[in-house]
């Protein structure tokens, strides 16, 4: 009669002490195996779309440059002096960057048309209004505050129409939009448009006393200057544009190779957070992976963010922007999060400012195949700037890169964990076990702290065999190997030595402590009955031997042959009892 019968099932489950290897489910590893490898293809397929783009984008400046022979003769026949033209083509082969371009520009059209306050007007990232890109007599917070729609006022109605705008006195025009700035008088203003072939790149505004007229050549003259300028200005930018693009695809070929080499999580989980602040000049990054339960998602790594958010944050699926990107398995940029009325929610004072620097969000997920399996969030561009679609797909490309990087880190993962698991008992394998025994002892002798080996073999096991059968027997190991899960300790390390026979390495104990541990072990087996499923339970015994340092010796390279030798004198005592090594014992000849 079995005097415990629901023992059996409480001893198979991962509720003990003791350091074990994990549960693999050998089926779902082979199945990631494949989709990852798919995923390896994705990323293939995207770096040679975006090779292609950028072999588009080389093509157009090529033109760009081509068409740049616009004649000096057609531009001084209509009054705009060589020299200007001159310069500005200096200032591009010389290397000039777009804002010092357009500075140039504006300075020698404000001479052209004797102007005595002139901007520059530029659509800004999101394309939906005019910022001064250039100024001159104009105050340092109206040109970083000024902002026109895009059909708004003067420079508004220009860039929308593609037309010049003659405004002969501003105080009387309905449509000027006055900046904060601008004293009662009004000027004659002239707006034209600054066009290339790819459309308008902005405004060129030029004021002048309004006492002053101005005739058609001058307007045209102006304009000429504007028209060229505009292809220069174009050139410079797409150039700046290859630049950054090739550098963005040489980044990310640099992040790509070192994530394939990585197999240590922590450090890899690092280096993705680390590549996407670099990659997308921004101080702020999370990673986010879903918890084994596959219900929540949690930060596994971040930078720029307080350590009490990180270890806190749970994010369910559905929930706030990285809910969202993982429900909907789409990157998702937000150019303002306050405007977005999805995400929203109105803080406590203070409390948006402390947290994001600006409020423009990028967030993209972690896939495997179509299996989201994270969330790669950046915030706080640098310069206050909001995050481009460009943005979106290089982080895209970071991230389907990291997906397949962090997914083989885990498979890696899995495979050590199988070669140090025994396939029956999922106990540690013996040669795990060897090198822990090396390791530990090392950390022993250096803080002088006791350290014990144990062996169990089970009794008569060649009995139970023969009459239980084999299957029966392989039950009985399982089950003692839940008995000893039971009564390890955290730190203790316990792997199947071989047949029927264990072994636990006890850290913090000495001798005395481990002839505990094994009159433990030995009763509890005693007393634990297997259902056979006969009338009588099965029960067996086990005989256990053990030595301990710096008790029985100081050297301990024979802690386990000591070990051994005790088990054996307990065999040979009459087994179902625990030994401790004793100075002397020795095994019999043969
Ligand atoms: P002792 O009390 O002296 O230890 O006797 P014993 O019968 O336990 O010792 P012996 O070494 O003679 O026999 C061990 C047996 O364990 C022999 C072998 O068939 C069996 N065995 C080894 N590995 C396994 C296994 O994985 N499953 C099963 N069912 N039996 C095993
Ligand atoms: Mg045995
Ligand atoms: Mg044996």
């Amino acid at each position: 009669m079995s005097d415990e019968p629901n023992m059996q099932n409480k001893d198979t489950q991962d509720t003990f002490g003791g350091r074990f290897p994990k549960d693999v489910d050998t089926q779902r590893e082979q199945e990631r195996l494949l989709s990852v490898s798919e995923g390896r293809a994705d990323i293939y397929q995207e770096t040679a779309r975006a090779a292609r783009e950028l072999q588009d984008d080389f093509t157009e400046y090529d033109a760009t440059q081509r068409g740049m022979g616009s004649s000096v003769d057609a531009l001084t026949a209509r009054g705009v002096p060589k020299q200007f033209v001159l310069d500005l083509t200096l200032l591009v082969s010389g290397g000039a960057t777009t804002a010092d371009l357009r500075q140039a520009v504006l300075d020698r059209a404000m001479e052209l048309f004797g102007a005595e306050k002139g901007t520059i007007l530029e659509p800004d990232e999101t394309g939906t209004c005019l910022r001064m890109a250039a100024a001159r007599a104009h105050g340092h917070s109206v040109r970083q505050s000024f902002v026109l729609g895009v059909d708004e006022g003067v420079a508004g109605r220009v860039y929308a129409t593609g037309q010049q705008q003659i405004v002969p006195d501003t105080s009387s025009c309905e449509f000027f939009t006055p900046n904060p700035e601008s004293d009662a008088r009004g000027r004659l203003l002239v707006a034209v448009p600054l066009s290339s072939d790819s459309g308008c790149l902005g405004v060129l505004c030029v004021e002048r006393p309004v006492e002053q007229t101005v005739t058609e050549a001058e307007v045209d003259r102006l304009q000429a200057f504007a028209d060229h300028a505009a292809g220069q200005l174009r050139g410079v930018r797409v150039y700046e544009d290859l630049q950054q693009r090739v550098e963005e695809l040489s980044v990310l070929c640099d992040i790509s190779r070192e994530l394939s080499s990585s197999l240590e999580r922590d450090r890899l989980l690092s280096k993705i957070v680390d590549s996407s602040c670099t990659l997308l000049h921004c101080g702020m990054a999370s990673l986010m992976l879903f918890d084994d339960d596959k219900q929540s998602l949690r930060i596994l790594h971040a930078m720029g963010l307080p350590d009490e958010v990180v270890a806190g944050a749970k994010i369910v699926p559905g929930e706030g922007v990285a809910g969202w990107v993982a429900e909907h398995g789409e990157p998702l940029l937000i150019e303002d999060i306050t405007q977005d009325s999805r995400f929203f929610r109105p803080q406590r004072a203070g409390e948006q400012s402390r947290k994001y620097s600006n409020r423009s969000l990028l967030s993209v997920p972690l896939l495997i195949g179509t299996e989201v399996v994270g969330v790669l969030n950046v915030n706080n561009k640098i310069n206050h700037a909001i995050f481009t679609p460009r943005d979106r797909d290089n982080l895209a490309l970071l991230a389907s890169q990291a997906a397949v990087s962090i997914e083989n880190a885990r498979l890696y993962e899995t495979l050590q964990r199988l070669a140090v698991t025994d396939p029956l008992t999922k106990l540690f394998r013996r040669n795990y076990f060897e090198e822990q025994v090396d390791a530990e002892i090392s950390r022993c002798v250096r803080y002088k702290r006791p350290l014990s080996v144990m062996m169990i073999d089970i009794d008569h096991f060649k009995s139970i065999n023969d009459t239980y059968g084999h299957q029966m027997g392989d039950q009985v190991l399982v089950g003692l190997a839940g008995l000893l899960r039971r009564y390890g300790r955290k730190d203790d390390v316990i792997a199947r030595y071989g047949g029927e026979e264990f072994v636990a390495l006890l850290v913090e104990t000495d001798d005395e402590g481990a002839q505990m541990a094994g009159e433990r072990i030995r009763e509890a087996t005693q007393a634990f009955a297997f259902d056979a499923g006969r009338a009588e339970p099965l029960r067996i015994t086990v005989s256990v031997g053990h030595a301990s340092y710096p008790d029985h010796t100081d050297t301990l390279d024979g802690l386990v042959g000591m070990a051994d030798l005790a088990l054996y004198a307990a065999k040979h005592g009459g087994r179902n009892q625990v030994r401790g090594y004793q100075p002397g014992l020795d095994m019999p000849a043969g």
